[in-house]
């Protein structure tokens, strides 16, 4: 039988090829054979703790022993969600007296945060913001919102007719300011982007960039919405990324870190500002929209228990500095024949990008460098043009080395005669 339906996959060509992972431990990942591999993306970018922290799963099943789950509607909360949403709120770079909106995941974070910021105008009266502006190689997830302010091409493709959303050149500020003038920018509410981009390629902004975008919209009252879900919880070496650019965004989205994946959870940080109209007057407004699963307390259990790994070993700063370490693994790749780019050096995350040429001459070639680094023991992300690594934040200076080796090793297994 074959009924298991893998997401973004060719399921004619994976069906019963599948690669069954069995049990993990620190940054490795065991078949059922038995066979090591290192976890060189960190699962989908979110084992940043690694695997195995007992500490967490104890958190997890002593909760779900207590109250496995209970709805957080209307008056109703359980202790482990207020308290995660106290502790983000602290950490929170929307600024004091965030709120935080919790959900299961990083497309719901998304979506939610759409809603939050087209109502937020239609509350202040300003009827016209309801566009959202968002850049070419984002990606935010799979529901309606996020899949209609995909700049990834392939995303957009194969549904008949989507909304229709704005999507900028991805690291041009000129092209930023055309948009909104081109939309007019009283009829923007909200940009939405990730500072590293994850899926879309790990494409690094450059310097004044995203300080750029953040003043573009100050100017115009558009809002900032910073989509963390992969840069938050330390993979740029900070809580949630945007602080390495000293910018105050009003949204933040996180998903995927909070809990490192051992159960799903995600939200969305919202400055005191922009919670206001929800916030100050009793029986003025509801904001009608939420999961069934917001604020589940063993998720919440779970982030607490990940938030307390982050802190005791110092993890968050560790995206930071190992990102020289990371570009030294990398760095030797940008000379092999079947690569033209190397993104690396800004964060724990970097991808390998291939040529033109080889992209053209060989059917599916980043998933078969994904299949050749498997091969010699390391697990990567595929994507458009090439492969991503973004290891667990846990990992030691020799398994960085093995992330520029096994990629290679991939390159190598090509099935291409000589260079290209
Ligand atoms: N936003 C970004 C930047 C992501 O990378 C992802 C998932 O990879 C999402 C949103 C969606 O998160 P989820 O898959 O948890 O719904």
């Amino acid at each position: 039988m074959a009924s298991l339906w893998h997401p973004f996959s060719d399921m004619a060509a994976v069906r019963e090829h599948e690669f069954v992972v069995d049990r993990a431990e620190g940054a490795w990942v065991y078949d059922e054979a038995g066979r090591g591999y290192l976890d060189g993306c960190a699962s989908l970018w979110y084992a940043n703790v690694g695997h195995g922290r007992t500490e967490i799963v104890e958190a997890a099943m002593a909760q779900m022993a207590k109250l496995e789950a209970y709805s957080c509607f209307a008056d109703i909360a359980n202790r482990p969600a207020l308290e995660l949403a106290d502790r983000l709120a602290a950490l929170a770079p929307t600024g004091a007296d965030s709120k935080i909106f919790l959900g299961s995941g990083g497309a719901d974070a998304i979506d939610t945060a759409v809603k939050i910021s087209r109502a937020y105008w239609q509350a202040r009266g300003e009827h016209q913001r309801v566009h959202v502006v968002s850049r070419e190689t984002g990606y935010h997830g799979t529901h309606g919102y996020g899949t209609s302010i995909v700049g990834i091409p392939a995303n957009r493709e194969g549904w008949g007719v989507l909304a229709g959303e704005n999507t900028v050149a991805p690291q041009d500020l000129d092209g930023v300011e055309k948009v909104f003038a081109d939309v007019g920018p009283e009829r923007i509410a909200a940009f939405v982007m990730e500072p590293v981009t994850g899926a879309g390629g790990v494409h690094i902004p450059p310097p004044g960039y995203v300080e750029g975008v953040a003043e573009l919209c100050r100017r115009h009252g558009v809002l900032l919405v910073i989509d963390a879900v992969i840069c938050g919880f330390g993979r740029l070496g900070t809580w949630f990324g945007i602080e390495r650019f000293g910018v105050q965004p009003d949204l933040v989205t996180f998903a995927k870190g909070v809990t490192a994946g051992y159960l799903p959870l995600g939200g969305v940080l919202v400055s005191a500002a922009v919670a206001e109209p929800w916030w100050t007057t009793p029986g003025e407004r509801t904001f009608r929209h939420g999961p069934t699963y917001s604020g589940h307390p063993t998720c919440c259990a779970a982030g607490l228990a990940t938030l307390d790994v982050y802190e005791r070993e110092n993890l968050i700063p560790k995206g930071q500095e190992l990102e020289t370490a990371l570009e030294a693994s990398l760095a030797p790749l940008r000379d092999h024949p079947y690569v033209a780019e190397v993104r690396s050096g800004f964060g724990l995350l970097g991808a390998v990008e291939l040529t033109a040429e080889v992209l053209s001459s060989v059917p599916d070639a980043p998933n078969k460098v994904l299949a050749g680094a498997r091969a010699a023991g390391l697990l990567v992300r595929g994507l458009g043009k090439g492969v991503a690594v973004s290891p667990p934040l846990t990992v030691t200076d020799e398994e960085i080395r093995l992330l520029g080796e096994g990629i290679r090793a991939g390159l190598d297994a090509l099935p291409l005669e000589s260079p290209v």
